[in-house]
This record gives C-alpha cells, structure tokens and sequence, in this order.
C-alpha cells in the first residue's frame, strides 16, 4: 500500500466515524454522560425517510432515529414505560423511556425493526381514529393542506387564508388548527371530507410517511412484539381538555375499548393529544382504568405529586443529535 492509498484509508475511516457520528465528542462529553442520573420519557412522533420538516415538525428521519438508538444504548439505559413507573431504574446510567404518539405507520415500518434489532423498549400511543374510518388524523390534513392546499378556502361560513407559516387563518388571525382543536369531531370531518377531495396527497405514494395511520392489523401485529407496548391516545385526536368533559371521557373509554379488541391486553397508558389535560380528564381517565397519564408539560407544580402522571420532553427535527442528548438530560431545549 502506497502512501496515498494509506492517506485515502484514514481518510475513509475517519469518514465513516463522522457518519457514524460520535467522533465530535469530548472527553468532556463522554464523562457528562457517563456520570448523569436520572430519568426521562421522551416523545417523538413520526419517522420519514427524507425531508424531516416538509409538513411539519412532527418528523425525523429513519436515519437520525437510528442514530439516537446508538448514541442512547451507548450512553443511557434504556426502560419501558412499566419500568419506569416502577423506577426499575440503573443507578449507573441515565434512564431513558421512549414513547411514540399518532399512531403513524411509520412507527411500524421504520420504529418497530430498529427497536428489535436494538432490543430497545417503546410505547406507541394510538388513536381510534382507524375504528372511526380514517386513516389520517385531521391535523395532519391541514399541515398537507398547508403546503398542497389553495392560498384560501372557505369553512362553515369563515374565510381561512394561507400565513407566511403555512397555517390557515380567519380575517381575525386565528388560525383553523387552533379553533378546530376546542371542537369536537364533527367540524373536524367536515373538513377532512372537504380537503380529502380537493388535496392529491393521496397520489403521492412516496408522502404517505408524514401521514398515514397504522392499521389495525399493524397495531395487532406491533403489540405482539415483546419491544412495544400499544397505549392510547384518544379517539378522535380530540383536545381532551378542550371539549367536554362527557365527551373526553368516551374518547378514552372508546379508545381504550378499541385498542385492547386488537391487542388482547388491557390498555393501562394514555397520552393525551397535544399534551393537554384539566383534573376532569385525568380523572376521567383513571376512572377508565388507565393508570399510567403522560403530558408534556405538568401544568399545576401541585400535579407533580399525582403519581399516575409524567411529563415527557418531545424530540425537536431541527435540533443536532448533541443538543438533543444534552436536552434529554437537562429535560429543556
Ligand atoms: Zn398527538
């Protein structure tokens, strides 16, 4: 072997470790996380193949997913969501719990091998919205809608007009997520009827990543994996907190009803959509029967002494792999 030829091997090699992405680590680093402790549950939602935050930023790609995996098996240590809140805890390590909400396909296409292959433990939180006859939340419509959608479309008698953010607003300047998330679901399907027709992302065979829901025979076959536990979500993706108090309860009740029909196991987690709750909806949710509640934010310093409920630190797309642990440590961006 020539010089050049050595040259060019190093080279390749070192590549390869900038690839794989720990090379940039410090001593300092490394001795940050090997001497941290505590614990996280962490909430991502989809994995895509490309283009992370062409709708939103509900994405990351398969590749900074795995990526994650190697950098939290070599770093944490990694617990279900039973474990954690049995505080089945390593004492030598940072604990982290990852859970996936929505429900989206790509949970089981993508998710589900990398987390057989890592061995590694999550939670899919579900919606009943495939029971409904969806197969797409309404969120996800207007955030297709924001990009394929017309510059303004009227709704239910009010003019909504495309913002610089890709977000549909009244004359007003509220935006139509914001007022369709304190309705129950009849507004919500009138509008997936009416965008559902006018909308080609159904052609778009490569997009169905950013939208599509698990089936119910996925959902079966996920549970079945001794790496995921099904939880719920809602039904409708509804604001729990947001209708009415009636009206949540069935959600979680339906919701429960549904999933545990596919996974022949009683439903025990519920994340509340958006990470929104009031002491009626976690209420009404132990009632249920659920006794594992998680948010995003506790709201009320006096909640952190519910001991059925946890906040959860939501993955960012626009964030690099260090801020990210770093964040998932600090529980703050
Ligand atoms: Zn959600």
């Amino acid at each position: 072997m020539d010089v050049l030829q050595k040259i060019a091997g190093r080279t390749s090699q070192k590549m390869r470790r900038l690839r794989g992405g720990l090379s940039h680590f410090t001593g300092a680093d490394k001795r940050f996380y090997a001497r941290a402790r505590g614990s996280r549950i962490l909430c991502y939602h989809g994995v895509c193949q490309s283009h992370p935050t062409k709708f939103n930023s509900l994405f990351i790609t398969k590749e900074t997913f795995e990526q994650h995996l190697q950098y939290y098996m070599r770093y944490f240590n990694m617990v279900s969501l039973d474990d954690y809140y049995k505080q089945n805890f390593s004492n030598n390590k940072f604990n982290i719990c990852l859970t996936f909400d929505d429900g989206f396909a790509n949970n089981y296409h993508y998710v589900l091998p990398l987390l057989e292959r890592y061995e590694v433990p999550a939670t899919f939180f579900v919606t009943g919205i495939g029971a409904a006859g969806y197969d797409i939340l309404w969120n996800d419509m207007l955030s297709i809608a924001g990009l394929y959608g017309p510059e303004s479309f009227t709704f239910e008698g009010g003019t909504y007009r495309k913002n610089k953010h890709r977000q549909y607003c009244n004359t007003a300047g509220q935006s139509l997520n914001n007022l369709l998330r304190q309705t129950g679901f009849g507004q919500k399907a009138e509008l997936l009827r009416m965008l559902d027709k006018t909308l080609p992302f159904r052609r778009l065979k490569q997009e169905t990543d950013y939208w599509l829901q698990m089936s119910a025979e996925e959902i079966t076959r996920a549970s079945r994996s001794p790496f995921v536990t099904i939880g719920a979500h809602g039904y409708y993706h509804n604001d729990l907190a947001g209708i009415s108090a009636a009206d949540a309860a069935k959600e979680m009740a339906d919701c429960k009803y549904y999933l545990e029909g596919l996974t022949g196991k009683a439903e025990n987690s519920i994340a509340f959509p958006y990470g929104s709750y009031n002491a009626n909806v976690t209420a009404a949710a132990k009632q249920c029967g659920y006794t594992q509640l998680l948010t995003v934010d506790i709201k009320d310093p006096a909640d952190h002494n519910d001991v059925s409920l946890r906040e959860r630190l939501t993955i960012n797309p626009f964030i690099s792999i260090t801020n990210q642990l770093y964040a998932n440590i600090n529980g703050a961006y």
